[in-house]
């Protein structure tokens, strides 16, 4: 019988060199989101964590709050983005200092009244809007809706734009891609200009670190590619 811990120690050694080349592939200035969902993609979410955030990733994400408590649990202090945060649990992102992803106008409200309800300022956030046909985040018609919102709620500061590639593993919709990209630029630059502070823009997958330069942008979110 093989003895447990060897196992995770060769899936650390893999982890570790994973992590590695993935960096290599992005500018020296570009932040890591290390993507731990769905128990670090079966590999264990506590030790995974722990060892990357040893290695120096600059952030984590997680598909629930939970994951991410677990995380807080663990000695894990690095900022964690919480992609699928649900409503009865958005007080809990607070509590935990984690940050939450609003992906739908009535997100924002809900996540705004519980900041406020918190005597919160500025408490960070990351708005993902849909570039692509994926249906995941707030229309990108809707951004006058939203930054005239987060105009008038100085309990939130938008730390990030997200969004996501619907095709960046298939180099046969690179003209697809290139256009979500390009959309992605127009609304960054447009919060940008409306909030008057720099954000952080996160748009590529694992897929997009490797096949798309362009869309690296400030910060890039890896989750298969660590495995
Ligand atoms: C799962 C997920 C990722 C990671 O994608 P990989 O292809 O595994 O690198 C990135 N962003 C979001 C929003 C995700 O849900």
């Amino acid at each position: 019988m093989q003895p447990k811990g060897t196992r995770l120690e060769v899936n650390l050694n893999d982890l570790e060199h994973n992590y590695h080349y993935l960096r290599s592939k992005i500018n020296d200035g570009t932040k890591f989101i290390s993507v731990v969902k769905a128990n670090a993609y079966g590999h264990g979410i506590v030790e995974v964590a722990q060892k990357l955030q040893d290695l120096g990733t600059d952030y984590f994400a997680t598909a629930y709050v939970e994951e991410a408590v677990e995380l807080r649990n663990n000695k894990i202090v690095k900022p964690i983005l919480v992609l699928h945060a649900q409503q009865h649990n958005l007080e809990i992102c607070i509590d935990r200092c984690l940050e939450p992803v609003i992906y739908s106008v009535e997100m924002l409200d809900a996540f705004t009244a519980f900041a406020k309800a918190k005597n919160q300022q500025s408490y960070p956030i990351h708005i993902e809007f849909n570039t692509g046909l994926n249906r995941i985040g707030i229309d990108a018609v809707d951004i006058d809706k939203v930054l005239d919102k987060i105009k008038l709620s100085p309990e939130v500061k938008v730390r990030g734009l997200q969004s996501h590639l619907a095709a960046s593993e298939d180099l046969d919709e690179e003209a697809f891609t290139n256009k979500q990209i390009l959309l992605f630029e127009k609304l960054a630059d447009r919060i940008q200009e409306e909030l008057g502070y720099e954000i952080l823009k996160h748009e590529s997958n694992t897929s997009g670190i490797l096949n798309f330069k362009s869309a690296h942008f400030s910060m890039v979110r890896s989750g298969i590619g660590l495995y």
